[in-house]
């Protein structure tokens, strides 16, 4: 049986904010079952900001909750890091109005979870499953999510440069591993694209430290590039932290074609317009899963100890 998941012990981390460019400190603290990722704005009125597409408040360049007059920008890396790990329930509370930006990845997050543990809940996970397929799209870009047996991520980009001419690559959550493979991809973006960032008010915090920086002539930092691949690695990334915002594991298909934080919104508040394109279930019902014709990932069967 797979049983929902949380953090062992309360992890902190600290950090400069990649759009607003101010420090901010986390706390993801440790929570019982059935409570669900809740974000908190722990130094402006204690204000709780759960998990639901219908608290989004901003997709350009970044994914930004928000509830009641609060919110939190860049939930992404923070969001895909607890996906990838299989946490179920936290509370992270958020000194600050951006969660760290820290090295553009996930690794960091990845590490210092793993560092205080996972502990296993006596609670069955829950999960939605994909009934009918959705897809939003806008010109030349595209999300979907179609009914699978397992939970895969399929992304491609494409950009007239050189480097990134074309890059595709498939994420399958039953054996491919999310902290070596995917947690360390990090941020990247055109050199040419700093100053309008920069007119939105957007990436003040941005730096070779925490962005992959790519311009005519190549990439940028000098230590390069962490994978051949690493901008769509970094893209499933992204895409995994935006399902996240769901609140609740997918088993489905979803490919992205070009797309960024605004079309996976769209694509979560797709899929939960219509009753009939999902079903929500729990982990240890195997005759439902057969009926159903999917099985729940190996990656999620939580290991007897801790982690691994
Ligand atoms: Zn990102």
């Amino acid at each position: 049986m797979n049983y929902q998941r949380t953090v062992k012990r309360t992890v902190t981390i600290e950090g400069i904010g990649v759009h607003s460019g101010k420090t901010a400190k986390i706390k993801i603290n440790p929570q019982d079952a059935q409570s669900g990722i809740i974000f908190m704005r722990a130094d402006n009125g204690r204000q709780k900001i759960s998990l639901s597409p219908a608290h989004v408040v901003s997709t350009m360049n970044n994914s930004a909750i928000g509830f009641n007059g609060s919110r939190i920008m860049t939930v992404e890396h923070l969001l895909s890091s607890l996906y990838g790990l299989g946490i179920d329930n936290a509370l992270v509370e958020v000194w600050g109005e951006e969660i760290p930006i820290l090295d553009g990845s996930a690794k960091v997050f990845v590490e210092e979870i793993l560092k205080a543990g996972i502990e296993k809940l006596d609670k069955p996970k829950k999960f939605i499953l994909v009934k009918k397929p959705v897809r939003v799209e806008e010109t030349n870009k595209y999300a979907a999510i179609d009914p699978s047996p397992d939970f895969r991520v399929d992304f491609v980009i494409s950009y007239d440069h050189p480097l990134l001419k074309y890059q595709r690559r498939e994420f399958k959550f039953d054996g491919e591993d999310f902290e070596k493979e995917i947690s360390p991809a990090r941020t990247f973006g055109f050199i040419n694209e700093v100053e309008v960032l920069r007119n939105n008010g957007l990436a003040k915090g941005g730096s070779l430290d925490n962005v992959v920086v790519i311009s005519d002539e190549g990439v940028v930092n000098p230590e390069g590039m962490r994978f051949r691949d690493e901008p769509v690695r970094h893209k499933i990334l992204d895409s995994l932290g935006d399902l996240m915002i769901l609140g609740t594991y997918i088993i489905g298909q979803y490919r992205g074609f070009k797309a960024g934080h605004k079309l996976n919104h769209q694509l979560l508040m797709a899929l939960m317009s219509n009753p009939d394109n999902y079903q929500i279930i729990e982990a240890g019902h195997p005759r439902l899963a057969k009926e159903n014709g999917f099985k729940i990932p190996r990656w999620l069967t939580p290991p007897e100890n801790g982690h691994k």
